[in-house]
Order: structure tokens, then sequence, then C-alpha cells
């Protein structure tokens, strides 16, 4: 396209934000009409690949309507607003095309991953049906990908520490971009579209939670507004190393992760792998193509993701994360450990209960960090592995996060709330605990939790507690009970 001329059609993706977006900025300087679009795929809103849970939950769904209302106001102060359409973004394109005659450009930010891939794949077809020239750009990560050191993409560390410190030694962050204040107009006559309900999707809008890690509504001018807090208005970026392992509350980490504002060099570095990797992300057997016999236990698996495994700080994470769509990174960190480490089920049953829950859903990351976990990513330790006893003692010393989500252990003082299978009867009787009754058996111990129960002179643990050395052992895991239909 020379000059301004025609009309650009923005197709807004994951970069639902006027501030730096390359795709309207771009459009600005390129179009006479300029229609920043936003499609609700049906497809996002289908089951997970494996296992069919909807690939969007409420959590997510809230906070991206969210967005897409806030930023629909964000473009309206600027003499725009934002078109809103139902429909797979390949044929709502081909429609716009054609009603408007006078379309010259579709732009868009890239993404790195099969699916998003395909669309783009369907994009160019269209547009090389009408002959409307397609403009896009790589957006998502702090660094751009023309800027790194590892030129073609292959060459990309498989290490991450290598990654991180050949960035920090020479490459660097482009700055941001000066956008217009006055936007360019909407083609004319051309409707809006109105933004659907929760209910349009078949779901309900979720009860706030009110012990949220992240109390935060979705859209960019939520997302400013945290910047301005966490860096200006408390500086509590200056104490993020101490305070990032935190589990209670909104401050001990930025909570940036669902705005893709801030994005650090870990999410950088899952988005090129993705671009390395392709779809090998998604297999089973990981980067590594490691044979690893995973079990799809769905009995087990239902334990896991209800949070009734009977492990106390795991079920207090996975029971936020239904609770409200956020998890710590030290919480995620531990429940994957446990599911893949400990549980031996296949990684993907995980990562695809993460999609469906996460506010903070990014393919890369999520599946990057799965891979991760699982021991079949990007970790140079070979089989590295949690112990679920020593984590929650060192990040939960006194149990006040357990407590928090599980409150029918509440009964149980200071640290013993995380082995409640390690208790005398009189203990737990007096704490209001029947093991199997109000709260489960642990489905699993590992044999390194024991270096971290320690017994009361004068108390001995509950008999089945005490007994010893597993029913039967799978894996090197020992396990109270085989596992019965109501084993949670
Ligand atoms: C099994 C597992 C699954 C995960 N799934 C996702 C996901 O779907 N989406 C997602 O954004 N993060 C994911 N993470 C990474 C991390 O847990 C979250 O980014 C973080 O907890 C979000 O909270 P925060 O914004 O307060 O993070 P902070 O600790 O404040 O970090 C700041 C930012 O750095 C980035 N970041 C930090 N750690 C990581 C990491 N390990 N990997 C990638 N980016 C990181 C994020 O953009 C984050 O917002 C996952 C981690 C694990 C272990």
């Amino acid at each position: 396209m020379s000059g301004t001329a025609g009309t650009a059609i923005c197709l807004l993706r994951c970069d639902l934000r006027h501030h730096d977006n390359q795709v309207l900025h771009w459009a600005q300087h390129n179009a006479d009409f300029v229609i920043p679009l936003y499609c609700f795929d049906p497809r996002h809103y289908l089951g997970t690949h494996r296992y069919s849970w909807p690939k969007t939950g409420p959590h997510r769904l809230r906070f991206l309507l969210e967005s897409v209302k806030d930023l629909r106001e964000t473009l309206k102060k600027k003499g725009s607003t934002l078109v809103v359409r139902k429909g797979k973004p390949e044929d709502v394109v081909r429609d716009l095309i054609t009603q408007l005659g006078s379309v010259t450009a579709v732009v868009f930010h890239e993404e790195a991953t099969q699916e998003e891939l395909d669309v783009e794949k369907g994009l160019c077809q269209v547009c090389r049906q009408h002959g409307v020239k397609i403009q896009t750009f790589w957006g998502s990560t702090l660094y751009h990908r023309d800027d790194l050191p590892f030129r073609p993409i292959d060459r990309l560390p498989d290490v991450y520490t290598h990654f991180r410190k050949a960035l920090e030694s020479g490459a660097r962050v482009r700055p941001t971009l000066r956008m217009a204040e006055q936007l360019k107009p909407l083609a004319p006559g051309l409707e809006e579209g109105s933004i659907p309900t929760m209910e349009d999707f078949g779901q309900k809008d979720p009860v706030t939670d009110p012990r949220t890690a992240f109390p935060c509504s979705g859209g960019e001018t939520q997302a400013l507004m945290r910047l301005q807090y966490y860096f200006w208005d408390t500086n509590l970026v200056a104490s993020y190393k101490e305070t990032r392992n935190g589990l209670v509350g909104m401050d001990y980490s930025t909570k940036f992760a669902p705005w893709v504002l801030f994005e650090l060099l870990w999410r950088d570095y899952f988005r090129f792998v993705a671009l390395k990797y392709g779809r090998r992300i998604f297999s089973l057997r990981g980067l590594q193509s490691k044979e690893i016999p995973w079990k799809k236990d769905l009995q087990l698996f239902d334990c896991w993701k209800e949070g009734k495994t009977g492990v106390p700080f795991v079920d207090a994470n996975m029971r936020e994360l239904s609770a409200t769509g956020f998890m710590s990174n030290r919480g995620r960190q531990n429940v994957a450990s446990f599911l893949t480490k400990d549980l031996g089920l296949d990684w993907r049953m995980g990562a695809e209960w993460f999609e469906y829950l996460l506010v903070d859903y990014d393919v890369c990351s999520n599946y990057g960090n799965w891979l991760y976990s699982a021991g079949i990513g990007n970790d140079p330790r070979d089989n590295r592995k949690f112990n679920m006893i020593k984590q929650g003692l060192d990040y939960d010393g006194n149990g006040d996060y357990v407590r928090l989500w599980v409150p029918e252990l509440q009964g149980i003082k200071g640290a013993d709330i995380h082995t409640p299978w390690a208790l005398s009867s009189a203990a737990l009787s007096q704490a209001g605990v029947t093991l199997g009754e109000t709260y489960p058996w642990p489905v699993v111990t590992a044999p390194e939790w024991s270096r971290h129960i320690h017994q009361r002179p004068g108390e001995s643990p509950h008999p089945r507690g005490r007994r010893g050395p597993a029913q039967h052992k799978d894996r090197g895991i020992d396990f109270y009970f085989s596992r019965k239909k109501d084993a949670c």
C-alpha cells in the first residue's frame, strides 16, 4: 500500500491494548480508515485437545470480556471503537472485505503455536484471494525475535540460563511506540457489534472468592493501574525477589501475567522454544523424545484437580485455582511436580486443566512450564522432583495458606497441618479431623517426605499413618491404599 489509502483491518488477538500496539500504529500511518477488530473465535470455547474441558473456563472468559469492554471504551475516547464479531477470524475478515469493498490491508501480531498459525494461514489465503495486503508484526516478547543473537531460531539454546546470559550481555529491548491520541475513523456504515455475555457462551459469572490473590478485572486500564501501583505507588518491585515465592495476597508477585504487557525472560524463552520446536511442545514425549510410561488414571486425576489428594499443600493450591483462576508460581511448580513425578500421570492432563482454568493462560508459558516440570522440556537437571512436605514447610511454615483453602484442617495448629496423617489419633480428634471422612488419606506418599515429619515426644502417629511401608509400590511411590473408586 502506498501513502495513506483505503481501509486497514487490525485483527487484535492476545494484544487487547492501545498502548505500544504496532498493529494499530501501522494502520494509523498507512490507511484512511482503521477497523480495530476482535473476533470471539468459537474454536476457543470447544473442548481441550485430549480431555475435553472447555478451553476457556469462566475465570478467563470473564477477564476477556472485561478486556474487550475496556479496549472499546479506550478506543472510543480516541475517536474510534473496537468492532466485535463472533466467528472465525478468517471468515469474519472475508465477510468484511466483501461487505466494505475498500479493504486494502489486514494487520495482526504473529503467534507461535499451531492453532494460531493455522488461523494466520487461513487469513493469508483469504487476503490472497481478494488481493488484499497482509501486514504482520512480532510483538509478544520483551526482546524482539529479530534481535535475538541466535539465528536461525534452531540455534536457540536448550538451557534457559544460556539464553538469559546471551540476551543480558548483548541484546536490547526496543523502545515503546508513540501512539496517536486521535485514531483514524472506522469505515463508514460499519456496525461495531455487541459484546457477548458469559451466558452467550453457556457459562456463568464466577463468584469472586474473597480469598483470591488476584482480585483484578481484565483490561489495559487495570493493567496500567497495577503497573503504577507495583512500581511507583508502593515500590513493591524493590522487594520482589524476597516476596515472589509467597502464596497469600495480592502483593507477593506482580500479577502481570494475564495482561501480556510485561514479558520477562522466561516468558520470552518459552515463546521462542515454541517457535523452535513447533508441535513438539504438545507431544507426550516432549522435546527430549523421552519414553515415560505415563498413566491416565482418571480417579487419581480427579483427586488432584478437585484438591482432594490428602496432601494439604497440593490441595490448597488446586482449590485456589478452581475458585479464583489463579495460583502462585510456587504453587504451580509444586502441583505440576506432584502430578507428574508423584502420581506419574500424563503431564498433558495437568496442562489442559490449567488451560481451562488459568486467568493468565498462555499457550507457550503453560506448555513450556509443564514440559519443564515433567522433565521432558528445557531443564538441564534430570529428574527434578519437589518434596511436597519440605516445600509446604519452607513456603507456608505456619500453615496459614493451607488453613485458608482447606478449612476442614483449620483445627490443626502450626506446621503440623502439612502432614495430618502423621498426627496421633488424639491430636486429630482434638482438631476435629477424621481422616478418610472429613479429609482424605493421602493418595500417595513419597519416601523422602519422612525426613520432614517429626514425632512429638510421647506421641505416636495414627495407627494407619504408622502402617509403614506401602500396601503397594508404583514407580517407587508408596501408596497408602489401592486406588478405589472413592479414593478421593
Ligand atoms: C506448570 C506451570 C504452568 C504455568 N502456566 C502459565 C501460563 O499459562 N501463563 C503464564 O503467564 N505463566 C504461566 N506460568 C508461569 C508463572 O507461574 C506465572 O507467569 C506467574 O505465576 C504469574 O504471576 P505473576 O504475574 O504475579 O508473576 P511474577 O512472579 O510477578 O512474574 C512477572 C512476569 O514474568 C513472567 N514469568 C514469571 N515466571 C515465569 C515462568 N516460569 N514462565 C513464563 N513466564 C514467567 C510472567 O509474564 C509474569 O507475569 C506457569 C508456571 C508453571 C510452573
